[in-house]
């Protein structure tokens, strides 16, 4: 008998995670911004719009995805939460308030995390995973992971296949992201406040997401795509993502996996490498902060 992999005999595993941030990057930005009509609306429409018309796509084209919602967001859309695990998919942690965890106290970050916790606890949604918003973790946002018990993370960018931490004598599996595979570098822009500068051509997009996909089977990679609903729910933009999981699907080898599914199989994968948390300490007259 041979022993689970994470990626159960695929050439390379697709996880389609939409973090659904709506309002909150912008208000994080400052609570003025609420009263700025065209920035308010231009975030809804990524749960108002974008998030049914993904459902539509991922039940027509037979795929789960994971969606990391913020507990502001499931709190001001009740339902949004529960839609989207009666569609199939997963639901996880994504902060409550969607402030980069390094700018906040460790008080601080223990506070926004439960009150995450405790809107989804009230919703009747269970959750496994967390990513923290803009990706910022830091070691205290790893050890809230580990002390609530939740099976993975998905944040840090050390390996481009699932990894274990180790951390307070547990083991959170790594699903880890990149740049070049999220969205907002393609699409973000808003001139205030100034969240990006780009819209590029989903064209482009297509196009280098799909050699990012060819070559992650070359190396048997997770390809872990990071998409916003209030970026990639616009018209071209989900047409180029149902043509790119319309090519992996065709490419075969493929296999689509929720981050809930893909963080169990990794756990009981023996043969993935079991880390530690970046840990550097840097010389303060060399490195001044
Ligand atoms: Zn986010």
């Amino acid at each position: 008998m041979t022993s689970p992999t994470w990626h159960g005999g695929a050439q390379a595993v697709v996880t389609l995670t939409f973090d659904v941030d709506a309002e909150t990057p912008i208000l994080a930005a400052g609570r003025r911004y609420a009263d700025h009509l065209m920035t308010m609306s231009h975030q809804a429409y990524g749960p108002d719009v974008g998030v049914p018309r993904i459902l539509e796509l991922l039940a027509e084209l037979g795929v789960p995805a994971t969606f990391f919602v913020p507990g502001w967001v499931a709190e001001q859309r009740p339902g949004l939460a529960a839609t989207i695990v009666e569609h199939g998919h997963e639901v996880a942690h994504h902060s409550y308030s969607h402030r980069a965890p390094t700018t906040l106290s460790a008080a601080e970050e223990r506070a926004d995390f439960e009150r995450a916790l405790d809107v989804f606890v009230a919703q009747g949604i269970e959750i496994r995973g967390h990513r923290a918003a803009l990706w910022d973790a830091t070691r205290v946002t790893l050890e809230l992971i580990a002390e609530h018990g939740l099976a993975y993370d998905s944040s840090l960018m050390g390996d481009d296949r699932p990894y274990l931490l180790e951390v307070a004598d547990r083991s959170i599996a790594e699903l880890p992201v990149h740049w070049s595979l999220d969205d907002w570098e393609q699409y973000a822009y808003l001139p205030s406040p100034q969240i990006g500068s780009v819209i590029e051509s989903p064209r482009k997009v297509l196009e280098m997401w799909t050699a990012e996909l060819d070559a992650m089977r070359h190396y048997r990679c997770l390809f872990n795509l990071c998409l916003h609903p209030f970026l990639s729910g616009r018209p071209s933009r989900l047409l180029a993502l149902r043509s790119l999981i319309e090519y992996a699907q065709a490419s075969g080898g493929i296999g689509f996996a929720r981050c809930r599914d893909l963080a169990e199989a990794a756990h009981s994968d023996l043969s993935l490498p079991r880390r530690t948390p970046p840990a550097v300490s840097a010389d303060p007259d060399v490195y001044p902060d």
